[in-house]
């Protein structure tokens, strides 16, 4: 028998299609790649401009490689959590690879970046602490904020005079972390780092940084944003994903002073009471960083790519968010013209993702495109000249 609960959902979920916001989920067909098959679609190829592929890697002949001989040497799963018998060698392999790559003595692996953030600020403060957090902040930050006891700060995105004003009204407070994403990736702007270590210096606080949108292709050998400010050494705690440029599968991590991955290997509740990692993703993991490390060429493409798309937008009069990060929000406001744009870039055989609310503010919908190295100047061409037949939708001039 169907609940009054079930027809509040109907009701709900019939409202969000009447204002077109429901999420329609594509079925992919193919492996993921830059050029992609929707089974709503058969034969016809899409140009892929959404996926969190940055580096190309997420079906790499190396890691596909690597994460078979993993299958064959290591099985397939753990059928445990890491402190009963789930901990395998390339588990502390990988945790030491990571800690190598991003510079910090120890490494925690969680099933992901969303479990590394909401198992990290209960189990590291307490409410005589306090947390002072960027109003642009990834879910799972907000969500691991609010399972912890701290005092909680807010301050508006990037702005260092609210960062100080919440580092003074938290001056009393024993520990003080600021937190922050690396890269915030609705609007593809990065945090600015030097000014946040700057005041977190002067007032005694601690920094942590989510750079799930950075690590692998930002700042030099892809060690991410602090890396791209110089200023690696300042930051207590990274977390981030293998999800994304490293591979795309899935896993997350804790990085920074082995105190602190210490004592979230007791008490990070993610952690204690979740499955661990495939082994066979960490194998292709390890191969992800080794191919990150050096992909200097890939970063080179990636960001003469982005400028093409970037470049190529802007003179279209398009308003486009940010710098030079390979997400490249082109702004729509409302919400129907951006499912405008991606259904007529569908009919060019192009995928990009509306976003509207509650992803993005109301009022601030957005085509958010992804550039990956593995894109060549004839797609980000084709996407520009597709842009520009959709034109009509939306620049009112
Ligand atoms: C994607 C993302 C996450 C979640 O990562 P998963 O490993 O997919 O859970 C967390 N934080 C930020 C900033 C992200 O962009």
């Amino acid at each position: 028998m169907r609940s009054q609960l079930d027809g509040r959902i109907r009701d709900n979920l019939d409202e969000l299609s009447s204002r077109k916001l429901l999420k329609d989920e594509q079925e992919i067909a193919s492996p993921q790649s830059t050029h992609i098959h929707l089974r709503a679609l058969g034969e016809r190829e899409l140009l892929n401009m959404c996926a969190n592929n940055y580096l190309g890697l997420a079906n790499h002949p190396a890691l596909v490689r690597a994460a078979h001989a993993g299958l064959e040497r290591h099985g397939f799963g753990m059928s445990s959590v890491r402190f009963i018998c789930g901990t395998h060698s390339v588990h502390r392999a990988l945790e030491i690879r990571l800690s190598s790559y991003l510079r910090t003595e120890d490494t925690i692996l969680f099933g992901s970046c969303f479990d590394a953030n909401t198992g990290l600020f209960e189990a590291l403060l307490e409410a005589d602490d306090a947390v002072i957090s960027d109003s642009l902040n990834h879910a799972s930050i907000i969500d691991g904020i609010r399972l912890c006891k701290a005092k909680r700060f807010r301050y508006a995105n990037n702005d260092m005079n609210e960062l100080e004003h919440a580092l003074r009204e938290a001056s009393h407070c024993r520990t003080v972390l600021v937190v922050t994403d690396g890269v915030f990736s609705m609007d593809g702007t990065s945090a600015n780092l030097p000014g946040i270590c700057e005041l977190a210096k002067r007032y005694g606080a601690l920094i942590m940084v989510d750079d799930s949108h950075a690590v692998g292709f930002v700042g030099p050998e892809g060690r991410g944003t602090p890396a791209r400010y110089g200023v690696e050494d300042q930051i207590d705690i990274l977390t981030g994903t293998l999800g994304k440029a490293l591979g795309g599968a899935s896993g997350g991590y804790v990085s920074g002073r082995s105190e602190i991955i210490s004592w979230l290997r007791q008490r990070a509740r993610p952690y204690l009471f979740s499955n661990s990692l495939m082994p066979a993703i960490c194998e292709a993991s390890l191969a992800a960083i080794d191919l990150a490390e050096k992909a200097d060429d890939l970063r080179q493409n990636l960001s003469a790519r982005t400028r093409q798309l970037r470049q190529g937008l802007s003179g279209l009069g398009f308003q486009v968010l940010g710098n030079d990060h390979p997400i490249v929000p082109v702004m729509t406001g409302d919400a129907g013209v951006a499912l405008g744009i991606a259904e007529s870039l569908l009919a060019h055989d192009i995928l990009v993702v509306p976003f509207s609310y509650p992803v993005v503010p109301q009022g601030a919908a957005r085509i958010r495109m992804q550039v990956s190295a593995a894109h060549c100047a004839d797609d980000i061409e084709r996407v520009i000249a597709a842009f520009q037949l959709a034109r009509p939708h939306v620049v009112r001039s």
